[in-house]
């Protein structure tokens, strides 16, 4: 995970040797990680506010005798890094509905296609009813005909329903049923799938406020690919802008993902990342954990 960040920073640590660093040397060592951090995708904002924690923590800064100084640098972007991760926040959705008394509890799913939205809908699923909670999932995705198919699919192998309606239908209109449906029947939660025809097309966007709207969903969770890097930030800062986001489910981690656009994306919106997908299974869904990305990047 995560390979050609961790071993660029790994690379450019290791031969690091002071016993008192000199801004000349930290502007020399930083110019290095900041090449590295933007060719994995992490934004220059981010890199900016790693620069400040690691110079804050660095310049004047002495080596204890038997200490390493590679060793005081990979602890200050550790904590840089933990900041970041800190100031999006966290949240275990499980725990939050738990805890929460809105019953259906809606969440509305957003992003791009291909992303992996539909297989994260079902593992989300799957994780509510092995944490006890019923639930249903809407199509509202009705732009492209094969998404109903494709839900139903996964539906079935959750063992949950699906409400759903014609290609062409209102999406609004669909997820408005599902609720109906959960509370008629008492169910935990409702799950809504949308569009994602194309995050810059206005139609679309004005589709989702509407089902937003309608639905007011307790979370609007947005799910991105994380091998796309660049493109993912883009698309957060759009459904962001155009829907709001409280929460993102980053996809195909198990990829060759460069694992920075995590980091861009958890800053640029100061929203919590609530899982990783890891794999194409009901059970390839890993909560966030800031201390496991921490491990992945600086080992
Ligand atoms: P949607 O168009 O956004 O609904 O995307 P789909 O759910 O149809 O997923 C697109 C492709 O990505 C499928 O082949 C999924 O199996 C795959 N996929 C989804 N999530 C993951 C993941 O976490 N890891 C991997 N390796 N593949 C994933």
């Amino acid at each position: 995970m995560f390979d050609n960040l961790k071993k660029g920073i790994s690379n450019i640590i290791r031969g690091i040797k002071f016993r008192e660093l000199s801004r000349e040397e930290f502007e020399e060592v930083f110019s290095e990680l900041e090449l590295i951090l933007l060719q994995n995708d992490v934004s220059l904002e981010v890199v900016e506010r790693i620069r400040e924690v690691l110079f804050g923590r660095l310049i004047g800064a002495k080596v204890p005798r038997l200490s390493r100084a590679d060793e005081l640098v990979l602890d200050a972007l550790r904590e840089a890094v933990s900041q970041i991760l800190d100031e999006a926040g966290s949240l275990d959705l499980i725990e939050y509905i738990r805890s929460s008394k809105s019953r259906p509890f809606k969440i509305v799913f957003l992003g791009v296609n291909g992303v992996g939205k539909t297989t994260t809908i079902a593992k989300v699923a799957w994780r509510l009813k092995k944490n006890g909670f019923s639930s249903v999932l809407a199509c509202s995705d009705t732009f492209r005909a094969a998404a109903i198919e494709q839900i139903r699919e996964w539906a079935s192998r959750v063992g949950v329903r699906v409400v759903s309606q014609d290609y062409g239908a209102d999406p609004a209109a669909v997820a408005y049923d599902a609720i109906l449906h959960a509370e008629s029947r008492g169910l935990d939660a409702v799950l809504i799938d949308t569009a994602g025809r194309q995050h810059t097309n206005v139609n679309l966007m004005d589709e989702l406020r509407k089902i937003v709207e309608v639905a007011e969903p307790d979370m609007r969770i947005l799910v991105l690919d994380a091998l796309t890097g660049q493109d993912a930030y883009r698309q957060a800062l759009e459904f962001d802008g155009a829907v709001g986001v409280d929460g993102v489910i980053f996809t195909k981690v198990d990829g060759d993902a460069k694992g920075g656009s995590i980091l861009t994306v958890a800053y640029a919106l100061r929203k919590p990342i609530l899982y990783l997908g890891v794999g194409q299974g009901l059970e390839d869904l890993v909560l966030f954990d800031k201390d496991f990305i921490i491990r992945n990047i600086f080992h």
